[in-house]
């Protein structure tokens, strides 16, 4: 009776073995499982860019994958594909205009600009970047992206992140127009003085490029120019490890000393006349430049040159940290604020 028993029991046991290895090799439920921990890695809690990001770089495959960012995405549907932008039509017949764009792969920071790299000599004779520092700025950079814009032109940007935090709505307008916007550090400190350190110098890097994607919504072009051109060795490194753009230039304005519009213009013709290309600095946050710029985009285009517009191949995804460290700076709400219902109530009249 024992021995009988003991067989049933032993016979119970073996079919529960084998039910449970068809359970995790052959059944449905097995290969559910597999995917969702899969799709558990994408859906930590992560950052909407992050979860933009996770999306654009995931396998092309299947339709698994707009699932697991959904999941990333709180629930909320898939944001739609940012609409491509409409390319309105030149209304100026004889516009500037932009004659080539070319796109940056930023890998290990390639540097442009021979005042300080001279690796890729990229432009051709009579080829021109227009490049913009220290904005946004308002009056200024707005005259500057209306004079581009009568041209039909574009250029690219190197805002500084507390004016990006002062005057968002500019340098959005930037952005919406079509131009490029990479980063001039945080607060425009000498990243080769005497009192920087490595550390404040990635500080000054990473909160610059987290306060312009404050400001524009989306993650920055990694483009990036020293303030006064002072190249830190050691930041030089930091930045071919985000492969981050560094930018110089090859004509300077020097708008920023110039006492007219006349004497940017005279300046920068008179050195492009000699050279006959190159990356030009100037600054949107300057009076003298945005009163110069209508008059020196009509003599670049009497002078035969032509615009050249930088684009980058991918975008800078910033450090969560630094995102966090500034919106606790500005003392922004973290959260959309409670109704005022909900907080003062009227107990007594
Ligand atoms: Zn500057």
């Amino acid at each position: 009776m024992r021995h009988a028993f003991g067989l049933i029991l032993a016979s119970l046991i073996a079919a529960i073995v084998i039910a449970g290895v068809w359970y995790l090799t052959a059944s449905p439920h097995a290969s559910h499982a597999t995917t969702q921990t899969v799709a558990a890695r994408p859906s930590e809690p992560l950052p909407p860019s992050a979860g933009k990001l996770a999306a654009k770089d995931a396998p092309k495959d299947p339709a698994k994958d707009d699932v697991q960012v959904t999941a990333a995405l709180s629930g909320k549907p898939p944001a739609p594909p940012a609409p491509a932008q409409q390319k309105p039509a030149c209304a100026n017949p004889n516009a500037l205009g932009v004659s080539r764009v070319v796109v940056i792969d930023t890998l290990g920071g390639p540097g442009f600009g021979f005042e300080q790299f001279k690796q890729f000599d990229f432009l051709t004779d009579k080829e021109v970047v227009l490049t913009f520092d220290d904005g946004p700025w308002p009056g200024n950079t707005p005259a500057v992206l209306k004079a581009l814009d009568d041209e039909c032109t574009k250029a690219v940007f190197f805002p500084i992140g507390k004016h990006a935090t002062y005057h968002p709505e500019i340098l959005k307008q930037v952005l919406t127009a079509g131009h490029t916007v990479g980063s001039h550090t945080w607060s425009h400190a000498n990243l080769n003085g005497k009192k920087m350190t490595d550390q404040l110098a990635v500080d000054e890097v990473e909160k610059g490029f987290s306060a312009v994607k404050m400001a524009i919504g989306s993650d920055p072009a990694p483009f990036f120019r020293f303030p006064q051109l002072q190249n830190n060795p050691a930041a030089v490194t930091y930045l071919g490890t985000r492969n981050v753009a560094m930018f110089s230039c090859d004509l300077d304005s020097f708008d920023f000393k110039a006492a007219s519009a006349e004497q940017i213009i005279n300046t920068v013709m008179t050195k492009l006349d000699k050279r006959g290309k190159g990356i030009i600095l100037m600054h949107d946050f300057q009076k003298h430049t945005a009163e110069a710029m209508p008059a020196l985009l009509q003599r670049l285009k009497a002078g035969g040159y032509k615009i050249v517009l930088m684009k980058a191949k991918t975008t800078l995804q910033t450090l969560p940290d630094y995102d966090a460290a500034l919106v606790k700076d500005l003392k922004l709400p973290a959260v959309s604020s409670r109704p005022i219902g909900s907080v003062v109530q009227t107990v007594a009249q």
